[in-house]
């Protein structure tokens, strides 16, 4: 199949993508392994959209806006870009009939702190950058759009590899279908890999399994498919933790109207609140230092405690969990006669997830020619990230005829035969796609555990990991196509999780939460990106200082 633009992964990004390169005039082809109506983070609704509106905010207000999006070590112009176009996107979505505004105007609630401005109700003026809105019908909505301009959209169809021209040009990508083992081959003039990250829980194993799927869809195919085709990868050393309720959804932490509580009943941290403010939520709750802190006091469990809440902030909270994916929570609460005024819920920190990515610039170019990767975030930095990469997929492509002279027969010969391979194994001495999870858990578990990690433990792991790899490149069997892309997932999954622990190994210092014991401390001089390049089959570091506006790199 031949297309101006491949869009890899629909999502938020993805298709945000297609229909910004549509709008541009090209032909483009969006492939999903799931479903793109039900596509990535935002099939169930999400409900804060991070966003700087001018005319809320005021012009006065975006340096404050740009420091607060600029992590310790983050390309500034990428996030100066992300500030300018965030409010462009929400009011692309408004016009395709997203509800951002429910009760007629933008709401700043939740992930508040006290003493900023923008009371519910009040809207105009405020200092909060979180829209609280409620849609559940995001993701069709945007499915919608993408269908209207065209897109030609390939569900079920998984991309696993790209193919390059004789010029080391990105040209296309070799896909299968999740339901039956038709092989695709897209030539393409421009690909754009939605994100290609991986999901919390795929690397480190869940604290909390009830209600979560082992097959959380983001394992890293798409960082590892730009890896092998030559780009630059960073971040790998670096990690993030979030917290949830323990037996529940991890979503909805800014939606919760109550305090973070420890077990002799006082706060846990700042700010500090003495009882729940619906303008507010409580950002504690959201702090994984904090809930670590409590424990290792000796005062846990932690709680999210919303006892005494008002009839109408119970109201409210429950609109804000009915887009965030907490209707089945919401729903176990009336069967079970639980009511959000009288009782409190723990909340536990999750193991970390790596941030591992491709290397973009402002159009989300990799570096290599014909290949865009959209970088991981949140749902604003998806939707911008997503808006820019389709656009500028979409204009490279007018100056450029398509390759017909792809040598693609040696790749998907390749992958067939492996494909065959697995599809083809039976009996108990091969092992299926979860058990290679379990044993991928166990060893980043054991030996790449922040802030548990040295270079022993790191290379301990690093020699589990490659005789994990080897077994299963010889004993993992599936029993269908579907099998076939979780063992696909998982086999990728490994190559992520050996990028991790060299990369952990060559940052030698603590940095956020990306802990080590035998460098305890962050180093002022390792403010740069570790940049990861294949390079005859092996993995080469370098270092790379972020990009500056002002040119001033430190
Ligand atoms: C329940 C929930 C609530 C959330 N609430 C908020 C919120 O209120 N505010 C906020 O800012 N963020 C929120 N988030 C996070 C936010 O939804 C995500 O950050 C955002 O949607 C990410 O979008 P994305 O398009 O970058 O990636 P994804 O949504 O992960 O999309 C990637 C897509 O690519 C597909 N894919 C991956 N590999 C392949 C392949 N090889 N071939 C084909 N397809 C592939 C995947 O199936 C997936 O559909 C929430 C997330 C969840 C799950």
């Amino acid at each position: 199949m031949s297309t101006d633009v491949l869009v890899v992964g629909a999502g938020a990004g993805g298709l945000m993508a297609a229909i910004s390169a549509a709008d541009c005039g090209a032909r483009v082809i969006l492939c999903e392994k799931g479903n793109a109506r039900r596509s990535g983070g935002i099939w169930s609704g999400n409900d804060h959209y991070c966003c700087y509106v001018p005319e809320i905010h005021g012009p006065a207000f975006r340096a404050n806006f740009i420091k607060e999006n600029l992590p310790d070590l983050a390309d500034e112009d990428l996030v100066v870009q992300f500030t300018d176009l965030s409010y462009k996107a929400l009011q692309k979505w408004e016009e395709w009939g997203v509800n951002i505004k429910t009760h007629g105007h933008y709401e700043f609630t939740g992930h508040g702190w006290p003493g900023s401005s923008g009371k519910r109700g009040e809207p105009g003026k405020t200092d909060r950058t979180n829209i609280h809105f409620s849609d559940n019908q995001l993701c069709v909505k945007l499915e919608k759009q993408a269908r209207k301009r065209n897109v030609r959209i390939m569900n079920r169809v998984m991309v696993t590899e790209l193919l390059k021209d004789t010029h080391g040009r990105v040209v296309g990508a070799i896909g299968i279908s999740t339901r039956d083992m038709t092989l695709f081959v897209f030539q393409a003039k421009c690909t754009v890999i939605n994100k290609g990250g991986v999901e919390g829980n795929r690397l480190y194993p869940s604290p909390h399994l009830i209600g979560y799927s082992m097959a959380q869809p983001g394992t890293g195919e798409g960082a590892m498919m730009a890896y092998r085709a030559g780009a630059d990868i960073q971040n790998a050393e670096f990690c993030y933790r979030q917290t949830s309720l323990r037996f529940g959804p991890w979503a909805g932490r800014g939606t919760w109207i109550g305090v973070a509580r420890d077990s002799e009943d006082k706060p846990i941290a700042p700010p500090y609140l003495e009882r729940p403010d619906a303008e507010l939520g409580d950002p504690a709750i959201e702090d994984p230092d904090a809930l670590d802190h409590v424990w290792e006091m000796g005062k846990g469990p932690v709680w999210m405690d919303p006892r005494a809440i008002s009839q109408d902030d119970e109201r409210y909270m429950r609109w804000g969990f009915e887009s965030e994916a907490m209707v089945p929570f919401l729903r176990w609460l009336d069967q079970e006669n639980i009511s959000l005024r009288k009782t409190r819920f723990e909340f536990i920190t999750m193991q970390p997830r790596t941030n591992i990515q491709v290397r973009v610039d402002t159009h989300f170019r990799t570096t290599i020619e014909g290949l865009y990767v959209i970088s991981p975030g949140f749902l604003s930095w998806s939707a911008v990230g997503g808006m820019v990469a389709g656009e500028s997929a979409a204009k490279a492509t007018k100056a450029l005829e398509l390759e017909d002279s792809v040598e693609h027969h040696d790749t998907l010969s390749q992958s067939k035969a492996q494909y065959e391979e697995i599809l083809g194994r039976e009996g108990e001495q091969f092992a299926g796609w979860r058990e290679a999870q379990w044993a991928i858990w166990q060893v980043m578990h054991c030996y790449a555990l922040p802030p548990n990690r040295t270079e022993s433990t790191l290379m301990a792991g690093h020699r589990h990991l490659l005789r994990l790899k080897d077994l299963a490149k010889k004993g993992l069997k599936a029993a269908n196509p579907h099998d076939l892309y979780h063992v696909i997932e998982v086999l990728n999954l490994m190559d992520v999780a050996e990028l991790v622990l060299l990369a952990v190994n060559e940052r030698k210092e603590s940095r956020g939460q990306a802990r080590r014991q035998d460098y305890p401390f962050t180093n002022p001089m390792l403010n740069e990106f570790l940049v990861i390049t294949q390079k005859e089959s092996k993995p080469a570091f370098r270092w790379e200082k972020p990009r500056r506006i002002s040119g001033n790199a430190s």
